[in-house]
């Protein structure tokens, strides 16, 4: 199956993907993961991303329209995959279209004070890249995954978050009449913290058994 998820910043789409590509076995193809690899590593597209992620605008479409449609090619992909976070602009999901066949797109909903309690309290690893809320750290400031010292992302910080929403609004909302045209369209409200409950969510919306 190949899975867009769709959503505000915040929304836990990149922990439900983690955990969809272990349960289905196919790969999670995060856009804004590996650009932030790329800005970590100092590649050409690292540098033209940097300043765009943190002033919380779009990188440009061809930059992730490129990344994904290479992605997308490799041999992990043939099962199908979950797209995480792309497409963001109606021109990505045209571009999409022409290389991609999408089976379902999850939409998920939350409120914007949700959105900002999670988006405040989310830390990252520097070093692996896992993301993790305080609320789950039990106090450690530490990666559960690989023990370096987490940071807070700079576009997590409230000035920044102010200007993704806006961003959202306005150029990616739009993907859901654009994909509901097309009967493509799974909505789940997530407002919830609890994870396990909010992936029950979307494992329905996909049809797969509890
Ligand atoms: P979140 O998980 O908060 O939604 P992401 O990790 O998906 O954030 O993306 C972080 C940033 O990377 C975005 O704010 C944007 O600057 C950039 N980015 C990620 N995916 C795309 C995309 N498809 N198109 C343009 N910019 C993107
Ligand atoms: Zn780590």
């Amino acid at each position: 199956m190949n899975i867009i998820f769709l959503g505000p910043p915040g929304a836990g789409k990149g922990t439900h993907a983690q955990r969809l590509m272990q349960e289905l076995s196919i790969p999670q193809i995060s856009t804004g993961e590996i650009l932030r690899a790329a800005i970590r590593e100092g590649t050409p597209t690292g540098l033209k991303a940097k300043a765009c992620i943190e002033k919380g605008e779009l990188v440009p479409d061809a930059v992730v329209i490129d990344i994904v449609k290479e992605r997308l090619q490799q041999a992990d992909c043939a099962n199908g995959y979950i797209l995480d976070g792309f497409p963001r602009t109606v021109a990505q999901a045209e571009a999409l279209g022409t290389f991609a066949k999408i089976d379902a797109v999850v939409n998920f909903i939350l409120s914007d004070d949700a959105i900002i309690r999670r988006l405040s309290g989310r830390r990252v690893c520097p070093k692996c890249g896992n993301t993790t809320h305080i609320s789950a750290l039990n106090g450690s400031t530490v990666c559960p995954v690989c023990g370096e010292e987490l940071v807070q992302r700079k576009d997590d910080l409230p000035e920044t978050v102010e200007n993704r929403l806006k961003v959202y609004a306005e150029q990616t909302a739009p993907l859901i009449s654009y994909y509901q045209a097309r009967g493509l369209v799974r909505d789940i409200v997530c407002d919830g913290h609890i994870v396990d409950e909010n992936h029950a969510l979307v494992r329905q919306s996909l049809g797969l058994e509890d």
